[in-house]
């Protein structure tokens, strides 16, 4: 080895003992008779000292070295008159003896800083230097440890990892396909997986029973801070299980890295159906980090609170529903009209906010007092189970579009609030997914999760009569607000998988060109199986407190779907395109 020790490593008690480092120039300071070095590697910073006084030399070569050298340094490790408890070294420094420049830098384009001065493109387009500050390189290191520890837990289970292939079978259900085009097969492409759900259902039929895949998928879709064109699952799938089996098995690996990567203790997991989901928080991931429920004041074949007083916003709405701002009463005009341009912004489409606030003093007022007297109010602020000081929000349209708007409300309130602190962990399980979405443009229905997952065996009739009205036999994992993972149990038997495809709108030659090998592979002892995806970049940056996965992975793409540091995608050469023969138009 070229070193002794690592920068993060000595201690007080290594004092007087001669030692090699070896790191990169982070900083250097000239204090008149002194020099200062700070060196840096993956471990630590430990500072170095020269005096000007006794090695005149060393410390003109030591002012002489440009941030992010490379050198090594031999010298004894000395206790520091001005100590920096702040850092795990800040006892020691090392008064250096020699020097040897490993190799010189340029300077680098940004500081190589917690606070660094670099925007975000120059740090992707130099992402080895941005991986050399503190925090991004402790990203990396958490998303190790979750690999590790995930590898831990699924290996004492008796999982199995297994490799699926990148080249697959491009099918048209779910995302955009990335394809590779085949130079042996002319005219022919490969795709590269979205997942590989069809691969692990046919480790089932092998008989592998339980496997998993810390593995990279890749779906060519419009890109946003979750989301990359290639990402990793944590993909899993188990044989003779129920949903039940599913959700404690994996239940447990979520409280595995919970205890060994964050040193969190959590209890058992909330599960909540998808209709309550939306029905109560307007979202099929809501954040449970906080309550504020929503109330409904009108919705279709229950109680109405609103009726009758001539207020024809509520008495044309399908649905008036709210949420209850604890605290919030003096909320004055100016932040409740932001409130309002916040919900009336396009993406969220509200059309007005109607407000109550329940005063200390116990006098009760609204936005709408002209068509509700006292009285009615008090019946709101029952139905919210408000108290003095509180604040009530409601949005009255179309239900689905009402909800959906709350939803963005109550996240916003509860940002305001400081209920969405990003060390504090709300996991639940989501049950009962529909089956099926239908699509108004295309005219037909599409699996919600796709077409694999089982419909609830007591819903199974409705796929004749209501297909909309069926239920999965389906589940996420959300935390915090956020999708970790997603699976369900799978359809094992041929016809209900004929049955699924046809509601789909297959032909039966659509679904055996796409699907035909599954189709034939269940033909040979499929055995009743299920499994589930977790996002395992989500699941890092959750950990390190983070919405941007970019972060947590070593080499991520822009948000245009670009690498810019080796510049891809790129044009090929003229004689690529000739040999793959294709003709750009
Ligand atoms: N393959 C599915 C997905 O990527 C997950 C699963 O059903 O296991 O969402």
């Amino acid at each position: 080895m070229l070193r002794t020790h690592t920068c993060g490593e000595l201690r007080i008690q290594h004092q007087n003992e001669k030692v090699t480092l070896c790191g990169w120039v982070q900083r250097s300071r000239d204090l008149g008779g002194m020099t200062f070095i700070d060196l840096r590697d993956r471990y630590g910073i430990t500072q170095l000292m020269f005096n000007m006084e006794t090695h005149k030399e060393l410390c003109e070569q030591a002012r002489n070295l440009g941030r992010e050298f490379v050198i090594s340094v031999t010298g004894s490790v000395a206790e520091r008159s001005n100590k920096n408890l702040k850092m795990p070294t800040g006892e020691i420094e090392i008064i250096v003896e020699n020097i040897e420049v490993l190799n010189t830098s340029l300077l680098p384009p940004f500081t190589i800083e917690d606070n660094t001065d670099g925007g975000d493109e120059i740090r992707m387009k130099y992402r080895y230097l941005d991986l050399r500050r503190t925090t991004v390189k402790n990203n990396i290191e958490l998303r190790h440890r979750m690999a590790i520890e995930t590898r831990n837990y699924l290996n004492t289970l008796n999982f199995l990892e297994i490799e699926t292939p990148f080249l697959i079978k491009s099918t048209p259900e779910g995302a955009r396909d990335f394809v590779v085009p085949s130079r042996m097969n002319q005219g022919e492409f490969y795709a590269l997986p979205q997942s590989p759900q069809t691969f692990k259902q046919l480790l089932m039929v092998s008989g592998f029973d339980r496997y998993f895949q810390i593995v990279r998928c890749f779906r060519d879709e419009d890109l946003r801070a979750d989301r990359q064109p290639e990402f990793t699952q944590i993909d899993c799938e188990m044989s003779f299980v129920t949903q039940e089996d599913i959700l404690q098995t994996f239940e447990g690996l979520a409280l595995h890295l919970f205890k060994t990567v964050k040193g969190v203790e959590l209890n058992k997991f909330d599960r909540i159906t998808y209709a309550d989901a939306m029905k109560f928080y307007g979202s099929d991931k809501p954040d449970l980090r906080f309550g504020m429920k929503f109330v409904e004041l009108k919705s279709e074949g229950e109680k109405n609170l609103t009726a009758g007083k001539n207020f024809v916003v509520f008495d044309n709405a399908e649905y008036v529903g709210g949420i209850c701002a604890q605290s919030c009463s003096e909320y004055t005009r100016k932040q409740l009209d932001e409130l309002t341009d916040f919900i009336k912004k396009p993406q969220i489409g509200a059309t007005g906010l109607i407000w109550m606030k329940y005063n200390q003093d116990g006098t009760l007022k609204s936005s709408v007092d002209k068509f509700y007297a006292e009285e009615d109010l008090k019946q709101w602020a029952a139905a919210f189970d408000a108290k003095p000081g509180d604040l009530i929000l409601l949005i009255a349209g179309d239900t689905h579009k009402s909800r959906k708007a709350l939803s963005e409300l109550r996240l916003e309130m509860a940002s305001r609030l400081g209920f969405r602190n990003p060390e504090v962990f709300a996991p639940l399980w989501v049950l009962d997914f529909p089956l099926l979405e239908f699509d108004a443009e295309s005219n037909r229905f599409y699996a919600m999760h796709h077409p694999f997952t089982s419909p609830k065996p007591e819903d199974i009739a409705l796929l004749d009569t209501n297909p909309a009205a069926v239920r999965a036999n389906a589940y996420d994992l959300v935390i915090n607000g956020v999708e970790i993972g997603g699976g369900s149990i799978r359809i094992h038997n041929k016809e209900l998988q004929h049955k699924m495809f046809q509601v789909l709108g297959f032909t039966e030659e659509l679904a055996q060109s796409q699907f035909g090998f599954l189709m034939n592979a269940f033909e040979f002892g499929a055995p009743p199986h299920g499994g589930v995806a977790f996002g395992f970049d989500r699941w890092c940056s959750l950990f390190g407190g983070s919405e941007t996965i970019r972060d947590f992975i070593a080499f991520p793409k822009n948000n245009t779907g670009r690498d810019v540091m080796v510049d891809a995608p790129s044009t090929i050469s003229e004689e690529q395109l000739k040999e793959l023969n294709i003709k750009l138009v």
